[in-house]
């Protein structure tokens, strides 16, 4: 077909190949799950199941796409990051897009019913998906830290106001004014009787401290919450020793080799990153 007089089409498809030697962040984003957990009825704030199967296919893609090094994923999120050298399609954007985002939903509707088998799925769940390149190690973890201090910004250990209704609140996640903290307190205070509109009067101009105070009260130690909840998850290629066979001795034979871990690890501090240098190495 080449030199047809049809060939010229191809020169209006433009150029998205990423920089170079850059980390490549992907970070896939479940579309109106709003809705979508309410219509699967989601536990509010936070359906174990429903992460469970965000984990699942976060590790299928581990599995699939040999250049990942790192993901993060709360709620109906999960950014993915690719090492530097990566070659993958040629580094282009729509290709890495389309198929890694179209991956991850497949492996979400095909694994559905091993994680919800009371459930049926009663909507298409789709995802979307974008790239971002990032020059250093510094500021893909600073990327990570801010995914996960917009999830949890109790971590900020000062208080954050949160001058709007929920709805609101909600409309504005994606600058981080609604957090974890908040969203466990909100829907404590439903299971305990309150409607909606008393719960976010009861939260308005509320510190992180009066909200774990609300917790207490209720019966919850916000810090004694499962660390899935708390912290998200991540999911890790990490190099661990392993015996393959005994020598004629009796002697372990081991080979490290790259396995695919899934934690629930507080990616802002140094700790994580010391133990897990070889994840971000250049
Ligand atoms: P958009 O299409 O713009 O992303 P959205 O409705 O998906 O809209 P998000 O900001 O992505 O909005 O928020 C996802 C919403 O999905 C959360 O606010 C929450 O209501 C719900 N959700 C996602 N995962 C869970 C979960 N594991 N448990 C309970 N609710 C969840
Ligand atoms: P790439 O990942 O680069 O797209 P590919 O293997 O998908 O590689 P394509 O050029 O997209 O290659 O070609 C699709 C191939 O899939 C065809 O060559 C054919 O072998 C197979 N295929 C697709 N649809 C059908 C079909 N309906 N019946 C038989 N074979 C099919
Ligand atoms: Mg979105
Ligand atoms: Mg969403
Ligand atoms: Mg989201
Ligand atoms: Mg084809
Ligand atoms: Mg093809």
């Amino acid at each position: 077909m080449a030199n047809s007089k049809y060939e010229y089409v191809k020169s209006f498809e433009v150029e998205d190949k990423l920089m170079p030697s850059t980390w490549i962040v992907l970070r896939i984003d479940g579309r109106h799950f709003h809705q979508f957990s309410d219509k699967h009825e989601f536990k509010k704030p936070n359906d174990e199941r429903a992460l469970e199967l965000m984990n699942a296919c976060a590790e299928a893609m581990f599995e699939e796409f040999p250049d990942l090094v790192f993901s993060y994923g709360v709620s109906d999120e999960y950014s993915f990051v690719f090492k530097k050298t990566t070659e993958f399609y040629n580094r282009r954007s729509s290709k890495i897009v389309s198929i890694t985002v179209s991956f991850f939903t497949s492996f979400y509707v095909m694994k559905w019913k091993d994680f919800f088998p009371d459930k049926d799925l009663k909507s298409i769940p789709s995802f979307d998906a974008r790239t971002v390149c990032y020059p250093s190690t510094k500021i893909v973890r600073d990327y990570l830290a801010w995914r996960q201090k917009n999830f949890d910004l109790h971590l900020l250990g000062k208080g954050v106001f949160i001058p709007m209704d929920y709805k609101l609140a909600t409309a504005f996640s994606f600058v981080g004014h609604i957090n974890n903290q908040y969203n466990t307190c909100f829907w404590k205070l439903i299971e305990s009787g309150k409607t909606k509109s008393e719960a976010q009067d009861r939260l308005k101009g509320t510190q992180t401290q009066d909200k774990n105070e609300i917790l207490f009260q209720l019966g919850v130690n916000y810090s004694d919450l499962p660390a899935i909840f708390r912290k998200g998850s991540c999911v890790f290629k990490d190099k661990v020793e392993e015996i393959v066979k005994y020598n004629e001795n009796g002697q372990p034979v081991k080979r490290s080799r790259n396995k695919v871990i899934t934690d629930h690890c507080d990616i802002i501090g140094d700790k994580f990153w010391k133990d897990h240098a070889s994840i971000l190495e250049d």
